[in-house]
């Protein structure tokens, strides 16, 4: 096969261009670049570059700019879709932070989001204190969501005081209770908005977040009891607003049509009882397609943000016809979608386990026993006349030998012996099969038995929590050597002491193949790629087996409008995470120097102590 052939071949395989929205593609040298408005960067120049910097594996890559082409394709479709529909009411978009709070990717954020009077959304007092210092647009809207205790609510109206458009949009009566007790001593309110319980439920894995039972919202009798409390202190007009969120990722638009057409009818309502509302806020929840398969999977997104906006701003229309109100603001509180196509974790193999044993390492023995020698022969007189049912035969001979084994019938060198016969039928197998032309991959057997576990630097539960917590998929690839074939298959596997610390599903949902990945047959230099990390996971990460927050390295438009490394920030140490878990500087002192006292060897020490400053993760060849 040519060159550009195989590269061909690699795109389609990883589902490139399925899931990477045009942001990554592979060039000719066979190496992954990250492109954008005419320039590319191989993302082996920015691993090079992080090296340089004495950053290694595993490290987070921030594309800043691609948060920006998310929002400007998101506000564009919302533009779009006003448009196309005329619909009068405006379009305001907040950032939720709890998807993302990193300083440098909230910073980031609103300098592309400034345009767009893009705002930000808090769900805590942390949140919402990062929110007050940080460098938001003129006229962009604070909301703040969640459960909210009197020290919330006071930061929510301390940020009014500093001059904020916020709205304090409540889950229940006491916490409009509690924001009326402040505003008798501060004399200032913010905004207040309603979070709404629907009925109508969200679809896929966050459905419910919504639905007459779920955790959040006012129901119809609270609803009353809230417009009463504000009647009674005369802040009726302070209400504009009307919230809910189906839930994350969903995976059908039907749902959020749903909802707003349900929401019309709350809205109409509250509007008889003499609430104004000025902005209808339908929440967040746009899916990414992380699996490239464009199917309601969980994994996956039937529907694109243009027709996504467009299904919004449509029943938007129609729902306001039909009641016969004014258009209210759009607000949106997408969060997934702008920030996921962001950030790439890149780890490397340490190794590939499971190594192959062949005839070589056979060991006759006297007396054979029979499984053994049925295997033997299988071997010897299998053709592309019988080899599928000798290789049936075999897999029968290797469960015989394996119940003898644990029965004591045969000792642990049959067992060695069968092991090696088998893996040769196996291999003799597919020798074969290639040789007549069939696919041997469709046998899920011969893929598991042919997959390898690649060892890679990194920590399944730091890099990609959620993967272990709900099984989410990202895609995963090999950065470099795209212009040679994929001929292995292989399972990532990371370097805790955890069995769940493996990677079980991959871009190819709804084929056998899901389960493994194509990958080299390569050792040394071989960084792979975990794509659309940037939502939920940095913050969801947890340090399972100490293994701490990664290093990290921005690339980004710099000043000569050149995509070029930017920044870049150090993971943790082992100090870093063994202070997180309580082992303070003044512990660790004590006692260290409590064991090396009577021992009296500085340079000793002075080893043991230097470790303190490790990076947390596998370091090549160790430091010195
Ligand atoms: C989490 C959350 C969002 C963001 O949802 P995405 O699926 O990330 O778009 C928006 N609004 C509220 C209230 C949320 O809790």
């Amino acid at each position: 096969m040519q060159k550009a052939d195989i590269i061909a071949e690699n795109l389609r395989r990883f589902r490139v261009d399925n899931w990477s929205e045009g942001y990554f593609s592979i060039n000719e040298a066979g190496e992954v670049v990250v492109r954008c408005q005419g320039q590319s960067i191989p993302l082996t120049n920015v691993i090079e570059a992080a090296h340089n910097l004495g950053l290694s594996t595993p490290f987070i890559i921030r594309f800043p700019f691609l948060i920006g082409e998310q929002i400007k394709k998101f506000y564009r479709a919302f533009q779009h879709a006003k448009e196309e529909f005329n619909y009068k009411g405006e379009h305001k978009a907040v950032f939720p932070i709890k998807v993302n709070q990193n300083r440098h990717f909230i910073e980031r954020l609103l300098h592309y989001g400034k345009d767009f009077s893009y705002g930000l959304e808090a769900g805590s007092k942390a949140e919402l204190f990062a929110v007050l210092i940080s460098d938001i647009p003129e006229n962009a809207l604070i909301t703040c969501n969640g459960f909210k205790d009197r020290e919330f609510l006071d930061l929510a109206v301390i940020g009014k005081q500093l001059g904020k458009d916020i709205c304090v949009i409540i889950e229940s009566v006491e916490e409009l209770v509690g924001l009326i007790d402040i505003y008798r001593r501060a004399e200032t309110i913010p905004d207040i908005g309603f979070r709404i319980k629907l009925s109508s439920r969200g679809s896929g894995k966050w459905e419910k977040s919504s639905g007459e039972g779920a955790k959040f919202g006012l129901s119809s009798t609270e609803i009353l009891l809230a417009i009463d409390l504000l009647k009674e202190h005369d802040l009726l007009d302070r209400v504009n607003l009307l919230h809910f969120h189906i839930g994350s990722q969903i995976t059908n638009v039907r749902t959020m049509k749903r909802a707003i057409r349900e929401a019309g009818v709350i809205f109409a309502e509250v509007a008889k009882l003499g609430l104004n509302i000025k902005y209808l806020n339908i929440g967040g929840g746009i899916g990414v397609d992380y699996s490239g398969s464009k199917s309601s999977s969980l994994a996956s997104a039937e529907y694109s943000i243009e027709e996504f906006a467009n299904d919004v701003v449509f029943t938007m229309e129609d729902m306001c016809n039909k009641h016969g109100l004014e258009r209210p603001g759009i607000v949106t509180e997408s969060g997934r979608v702008i920030a996921a196509y962001h950030a790439i974790v890149v780890t490397d193999l340490v190794e590939i386990m499971g190594a192959e044993y062949d005839l070589s390492h056979y060991q006759q023995t006297q007396n054979e026993v029979k499984p053994l020698l049925e295997l033997k022969y299988a071997l010897e007189y299998m053709n592309e006349k019988n080899y599928i049912e000798y290789y049936h035969d075999a897999l029968e001979f290797k469960e015989d030998l394996r119940t003898m084994f644990t029965l004591g019938l045969c000792s642990l060198v049959d067992k060695s012996n069968g092991d090696i016969l088998f893996q040769e039928i196996v291999e003799k197998t597919i020798a074969i099969a290639l040789r007549k032309g069939e696919n041997f991959e469709k046998d899920p057997f011969l893929r598991k038995f042919l997959a390898e576990k690649y060892l890679c630097n990194f920590s399944v539960f730091n890099a990609i929590p959620d993967s272990w917590a709900i099984r989410q998929l990202f895609p995963i690839m090999p950065l470099k050597h795209l212009d040679r074939p994929c001929d292995n298959f292989g399972v990532i596997t990371d370097i805790t002491c955890d069995s769940d610390g493996v990677v079980n599903a991959y871009q190819f949902p709804d084929t056998a193949e899901n389960e493994y990945l194509p990958l080299h047959d390569e050792m040394a230099d071989y960084p792979i790629g975990i794509f659309l990390t940037g939502a939920y996971q940095e913050v969801l990460a947890n340090k399972h087996n100490l293994l701490g927050q990664m290093n990290e390295i921005s690339v980004d438009f710099n000043e000569e409008g050149k995509l070029d490394v930017v920044s870049s920030e150090q993971g943790d140490t082992v100090k870093d995470v063994l202070n997180g878990m309580r082992y303070d500087d003044a512990f660790i002192n004590n006692q260290s120097k409590r064991f090396f006292q009577s021992m009296d060897n500085p340079k000793l020490f002075r080893r043991f102590r230097s470790y303190l400053n490790s990076y947390t993760y596998m370091i090549k060849d160790g430091h010195d």
